[in-house]
């Protein structure tokens, strides 16, 4: 598929991220607009609530827009998704008789605040990266027992915090935690030293379930995508995981972009899973080409200091795609909800420059990374901002996910010092 062209000239360039093609949805506010619903186009979002009220999108029978989040166009089903969709294009096509009525309604990026997307219902974090899971098991179980043997047969994960969800451009804050240092014979209360970033991607359910869905109907059911971030204290983890898993570790928080990517934008963009040495149960069984030809990069910038690119990735290293987990996830009979947020788990790649946290990049920090700016990094020094970014390459165009950003803050002092 080309570039659709809008008569919105700057969704026009071949490297913009929101170009009609795109179409993200987001939540926006400026000093004369309240959060409510936005759409991306080029350098502009298009102000749905006025835009309803102007009778330019009229779906339902109540109104869509009159609440900042996305929940209530998501519970309406994909049946909805899609005319949303459609009338978008026909409003902001090139051509489009409706363009004097719209053009009032944009507004430009630049001076817009972005607020979360969606409410989110609750917060599920998969481990289905291979690359990653051999990375962390190789340095934590040695080479033989890289992979539990549950890996290659279901999506493993845990159930996260929702309200650990954050926006990107949240400051965070180091965490303090109990920690255990091989090294020493007791466990201390402290600053977390090995605080790190998981590069991963967050696939938003849209429809709720009560019982078991197959593959696909669970495809049917998400709504889009984001790039998620989740930050990760490693010496918190290292002491508490066994045998329940990672929990404070990982409950600081979760960055999200701010710019839901529909799963129609990404239509073009799906290519297959991994080659399986075996064969999955048939409930989990790929249902056509289950993940996506997705570039994503992430950069590091220490205190006052220019950006660096520490690792490159695809989407499409994943061994198990949002569907297959979201599936797995219902098995139990366990109820799915609207908003829902899905963590693919950290994407690396093979090679050394691929690979989605620090931990995996300074091996566990035996390696240190160098940066142009002759800093050195094991993990995250206080004032390092981290920005995660993501394109699907098409024809001439690109599906641009907006950055996915994050400033480390110092820990507070003792917050139990009285
Ligand atoms: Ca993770």
């Amino acid at each position: 598929m080309p570039l659709m062209k809008s008569w919105v000239e700057s969704a026009n360039a071949p490297d913009h991220p929101f170009p009609l093609n795109n179409l993200p949805y987001g939540v926006f506010s400026t000093p004369a607009h309240d959060p409510r619903c936005g759409v991306a186009i080029g350098d502009m979002i298009l102000d749905m609530a006025a835009a309803e009220e102007a009778g330019l999108v009229d779906l339902a029978d109540y109104p869509l827009f009159d609440v900042p989040f996305w929940n209530e166009v998501m519970e309406e089903g994909p049946e909805l998704w899609a005319a949303l969709r459609a009338r978008l294009i026909e409003l902001l096509a090139e051509g489009s008789p409706d363009c004097t009525a719209v053009e009032p309604l944009l507004v430009p990026m630049a001076g817009a605040e972005m607020h979360m997307p969606f409410l989110v219902s609750e917060y599920t974090d998969f481990y289905s990266g291979r690359h990653h899971a051999t990375n962390v098991g190789t340095m934590f179980r040695g080479q033989e027992n890289a992979l539990p043997p549950n890996w290659l047969h279901i999506p493993i994960g845990y159930n996260g915090r929702a309200s650990s969800v954050v926006v990107s451009g949240t400051d965070i804050r180091r965490p303090w935690g109990q920690l255990k240092s091989p090294d020493h014979d007791k466990p201390a209360f402290l600053p977390s030293r090995r605080f790190d970033l998981e590069l991963e991607m967050g696939a938003i359910v849209g429809q709720a379930s009560d019982g078991p869905v197959t593959v696909a109907e669970a495809n049917d059911m998400i709504f889009g995508y984001v790039l998620l971030n989740d930050w990760s204290a490693r010496d918190i983890q290292a002491w508490e995981y066994q045998p329940l898993g990672p929990f404070q570790a990982k409950a600081t928080a979760t960055s999200i972009s701010p710019w839901i990517v529909t799963k129609a934008a990404l239509e073009p963009f799906r290519t297959d899973t991994p080659a399986r040495e075996f064969e999955l149960l048939d409930h989990l069984k790929d249902c056509g080409p289950m993940l996506y030809d997705i570039d994503l990069a992430v950069d590091l910038a220490p205190e006052g200091k220019p950006a660096t690119t520490i690792a490159r990735t695809n989407y499409r290293e994943m061994y198990f795609s949002a569907a297959q987990q979201l599936a797995h996830h219902t098995t139990s009979g366990c109820p799915m909800n609207v908003g829902d947020l899905l963590g693919s788990g950290t994407i690396s790649g093979a090679t050394k420059e691929a690979r989605g946290s620090l931990l995996e990049l300074s091996w566990g920090g035996k390696e240190p990374i160098t940066l142009p700016t002759g800093d050195t990094r094991s993990f995250l020094e206080d004032g390092d901002t981290l920005t995660l970014r993501g394109h699907a390459q098409g024809d001439g165009y690109r599906i641009g996910f907006g950055d996915c950003t994050g400033k480390l803050l110092p820990a507070p002092k003792d917050p139990y010092a009285r």
